[in-house]
């Protein structure tokens, strides 16, 4: 695994619990690498509400999201979002920990947390407003944790709340897609060899879907030993044609972007067709809140209307945290139905290397920090 230019002693953090400051990956505002800080004496954040759990973490993983927020992607809603959620008026998001997800252990819970106790092994992921898990701890809401699998290490699990909750918000909160419906369907996961891809093909595979997927040449080996009941490599074959060719869909799961002009003439009549790359978060931090939504709603009327007369579904999907979710992805991967796809893993100090990895946008599974 890759080790290396940050491995020296200013990186370095200890078990600081007592003195109530841990080690964290700080940005004190919006940029580059550069923008990346790491500091031994934050704050352990308190439990200032009765489902909060305080969590010890062991390992989290790198989103794309991450690395997007640390140039300010989503800052206009993000920052609204916090000034709904938080009960303190805060001046500035910054100093802001960045991190979605994690797998840890409970150190302390608030009045209202009955169904976790200090010593549970958890794994989360966070909502978007909140102070992130590329630190020694976190504060997570009952609602946004499960047990971790007991099958997995904390590396391995750190590498599937983000994706898992995405995934299964995508398919069944806007594609209200369900695993009955599964069984007898034919989907399509377009980008099948990132942190998505991977979890939605096997999560599919698990729930008896006929699975069709797209990567590109050195992932299809991957996608096949996940399952995939066919592989469409975009770099040497024409995707729409090629997809055109094998039949109608009843469910399309989009991690790319790139057949929107295409999609509604890939669906069987009532299928649907959901997309995770939306550009309602660019709009509004070009063109405010109301001019960012005004300028989505035109983006995506035409794609509602051009439905219509196919009678398909068109839909965008966000990243929705779902502690219930990930209880159903638990038992799956004790089942080994789901198994945790880990391209690197870095040390904590490496963090900044971490960024950049997941910043080349070629991910073959996950990239996850090894923090204690
Ligand atoms: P990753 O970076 O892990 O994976 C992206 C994958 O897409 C890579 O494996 C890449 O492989 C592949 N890819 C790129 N171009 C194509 C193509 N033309 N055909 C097929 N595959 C392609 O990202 P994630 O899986 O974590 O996320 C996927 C997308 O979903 C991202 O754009 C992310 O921002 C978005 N997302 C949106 C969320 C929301 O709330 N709306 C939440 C989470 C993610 P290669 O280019 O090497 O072939």
């Amino acid at each position: 695994y890759p080790y290396g230019q940050y491995g020296n002693k200013r990186y370095q953090h200890t078990e600081s619990k007592t003195s109530g400051k841990m080690a964290a990956w700080q940005i004190h505002k919006y940029g580059g690498n550069e923008q990346l800080s790491f500091s031994n004496t934050c704050r352990v954040p308190p439990i200032s509400n009765p489902d909060d759990i305080l969590i010890k973490i062991h390992a989290a993983s790198v989103n794309p999201i991450d690395v997007g927020m640390r140039g300010g992607y989503g800052s206009n809603v993000i920052n609204t979002l916090r000034g709904i959620f938080s009960q303190l008026q805060v001046a500035s998001e910054f100093p802001l920990i960045l991190g979605r997800d994690f797998s840890g252990v409970v150190i302390q819970s608030g009045r209202g947390v009955h169904r976790f106790k200090p010593g549970d092994q958890v794994w989360g992921a966070l909502g978007v407003e909140k102070p992130g898990s590329h630190s020694q701890y976190t504060i997570a809401s009952q609602r946004e944790i499960s047990k971790k699998p007991s099958n997995i290490s904390h590396q391995q699990a750190a590498s599937l709340p983000y994706v898992a909750a995405t995934t299964w918000s995508a398919i069944c909160t806007f594609g209200n897609f369900t695993q009955q419906k599964a069984s007898q369907s034919r989907v399509l996961v377009n980008g099948g060899s990132g942190g998505i891809g991977t979890f939605a093909i096997q999560l599919l595979k698990a729930w008896g879907a006929e699975v069709v997927t797209t990567c590109a040449t050195d992932a299809v080996a991957m996608v096949t030993d996940l399952g995939a009941d066919e592989v469409i490599d975009y770099k040497t074959v024409g995707v729409e044609s090629s997809l055109k060719e094998t039949g109608r869909f009843d469910f399309i799961l989009d991690t790319v972007g790139n057949m929107e002009s295409y999609q509604s003439s890939l669906l069987t009549r009532g299928g649907m067709f959901v997309t995770l790359v939306t550009p309602v978060l660019t709009n509004i931090d070009k063109d405010g809140l109301l001019g960012g939504l005004a300028k989505t709603a035109f983006s995506i009327l035409p794609k509602l209307t051009s439905s219509l007369p196919k009678q398909t579904n068109y839909r965008w999907a966000f990243f929705i945290p779902d502690g219930k979710a990930l209880g159903t992805v638990k038992d799956l991967v004790e089942a080994e139905m789901i198994i945790p796809q880990i391209e690197c893993v870095y040390q904590f100090r490496d963090l900044p290397l971490a960024y950049e990895k997941v910043g080349e946008k070629h991910g073959r599974g996950k990239t996850v920090l090894d923090i204690i």
